[in-house]
């Protein structure tokens, strides 16, 4: 069995964590937490890249448009908004014009793609990243400290949400989006002082 220790998650800081120069904050709080960087690059990444890191099934794509739609609900606005403001009420169309933005967005600017290794770490980076939607993630993460970014924002602006951040959810999709972002480079091995050794 592998040791809680040789965990691997990738985390890719977006363009707006690289914008706000939070870069080396973003670092620190993953490794205060005792998880440490064993790959890291920045970059600019093509909209081909992005479009193969995001998922295309029609089951993802839509639950984009499902949380769309329950964006509007929980702000009073009606499935009546979603139409005017996306020309359909189809939640698979409305997840693809988000991902559209999504990709619209991770193309804006450079990021820095790195792989991060750590007890637990794919679940303890999520923790440390907080909620997807900045104004509701927790004071103490990442994203509830740096941004108080909304998907109502996001979308009456037709723009993605800048939450700072994109880590792997769970550890088949950390392992796929490893090999995806660093098949080529080499991930390093180093122990890190009073954890490692
Ligand atoms: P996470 O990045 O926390 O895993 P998701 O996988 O649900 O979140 O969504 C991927 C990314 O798509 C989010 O990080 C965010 O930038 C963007 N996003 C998600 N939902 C919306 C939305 N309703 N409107 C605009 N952008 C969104």
């Amino acid at each position: 069995m592998m040791h809680p220790k040789e965990e691997k998650t990738f985390v890719l800081i977006k363009p707006d964590g690289v914008r706000k120069g939070l870069i080396g904050e973003i670092i620190k709080r993953f490794e205060q937490r005792d998880l440490k960087v064993v790959a890291m690059e920045m970059f600019q990444a093509t909209r081909k890249e992005i479009d193969s890191h995001y998922p295309k099934a029609d089951s993802w794509v839509r639950r984009l448009g499902e949380k769309t739609l329950s964006t509007y609900e929980k702000n009073g606005l009606s499935i009546d908004e979603v139409k005017k403001d996306f020309g359909t009420t189809d939640l698979l169309k409305v997840g693809k014009v988000v991902r559209g933005w999504l990709v619209d967005f991770m193309v804006s600017a450079p990021m820095v793609r790195m792989v991060v290794q750590g007890v637990h770490a794919v679940p303890m980076v999520r923790k440390i990243v907080g909620a997807t939607m900045p104004a509701s993630a927790e004071m103490g993460t990442i994203r509830g400290d740096y941004s108080a970014d909304s998907a109502l924002s996001a979308n009456l602006e037709r723009r993605s949400v800048y939450n700072l951040i994109h880590a792997s959810e769970t550890t088949e999709e950390a392992a796929h989006e490893i090999k995806h972002w660093f098949g080529k480079h080499p991930i390093h091995k180093y122990k890190r002082f009073g954890i490692d050794e």
